[in-house]
């Protein structure tokens, strides 16, 4: 169950929401045995989420929202992966919707990105999805498959099976519009179909494959309870300590 906060909360806030996340995570009332809670803060918070869940043991993890493709150099404002990982972040979210509309990730780049992430010892989380337009068009299913096979292109089976896969479909972000879970179920199916394909039966069934968009603690059971879907990539409602953590405490 991941968490991208997005450009969002000051630091204060940031230092906060990680502490009310570990209060309710750490009620012995509930058994998070099974769920690995992960938070996606901006870069400019990772320090202090760092030092939050080393000081404190918790067993909360933390990644980042991109990364970049280059080692180190005259990249103004770019983030290395060694940076990150150095920074104890175990996840990376790469080719987030947002980065391929507002910044023209393409599939390739974002492959690249996996590929950095990996090789700092971090796990990628591989977003990929459909606008609405093809959704409409009914060509989703294709349109996702595809990015996936361009937004793993040069990863090895094992790395592949090391990597997240985060559906999402562009029209259900932040929209409200949460996809049925036979929506996402289909998608998610088609992901792991595609998987089977290019890298085996073993990789397929051991590469977690997530749905975001819109999930919150009122609709992640069904969307969960579908075969194919392994967890969440939440945005808006990771932002509310008691929100997340009522998704996460599904299971
Ligand atoms: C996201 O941006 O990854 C996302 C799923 O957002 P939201 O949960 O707000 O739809």
């Amino acid at each position: 169950m991941a968490g991208n906060w997005k450009m969002n909360l000051n630091h204060a806030e940031a230092v906060s929401l990680v502490n009310k996340l570990a209060t309710v995570l750490h009620d012995k009332k509930h058994d998070f045995a099974k769920a690995e809670v992960v938070v996606v803060p901006p870069f400019t918070d990772l320090r202090s989420v760092q030092t939050l869940v080393d000081g404190d043991h918790l067993s909360i993890k933390y990644g980042a929202q991109d990364v970049s493709i280059h080692p180190n150099g005259a990249y103004t404002g770019e983030i290395s992966a060694a940076m990150l990982s150095k920074l104890g972040c175990a996840y990376v979210v790469v080719g987030h919707s947002e980065r391929r509309e507002y910044h023209g990730e393409t599939d390739a780049l974002v492959a690249e990105k996996a590929a950095v992430a990996l090789a700092a010892g971090m796990t990628p989380i591989v977003c990929v999805g459909e606008g609405i337009e093809i959704r409409r068009e009914g060509t989703h299913v294709p349109h996702v498959t595809a990015q996936v096979v361009g937004s793993l292109a040069g990863l090895s089976a094992d790395q592949v099976s090391a990597s997240v896969i985060a559906y999402e479909p562009v029209w259900a972000i932040g929209t409200g519009e949460v996809a049925t879970p036979a929506d996402a179920q289909e998608v998610c199916r088609a992901i792991r179909a595609q998987l089977a394909e290019s890298y085996g039966d073993e990789v397929a069934a051991k590469t977690r494959v997530l749905y975001g968009g819109s999930v919150k603690a009122s609709n992640v059971a069904a969307l969960m309870a579908e075969t194919d879907v392994d967890g969440a990539l939440v945005g808006g409602a990771s932002l509310v300590a008691e929100e997340f953590a009522g998704i996460a405490r599904f299971y």
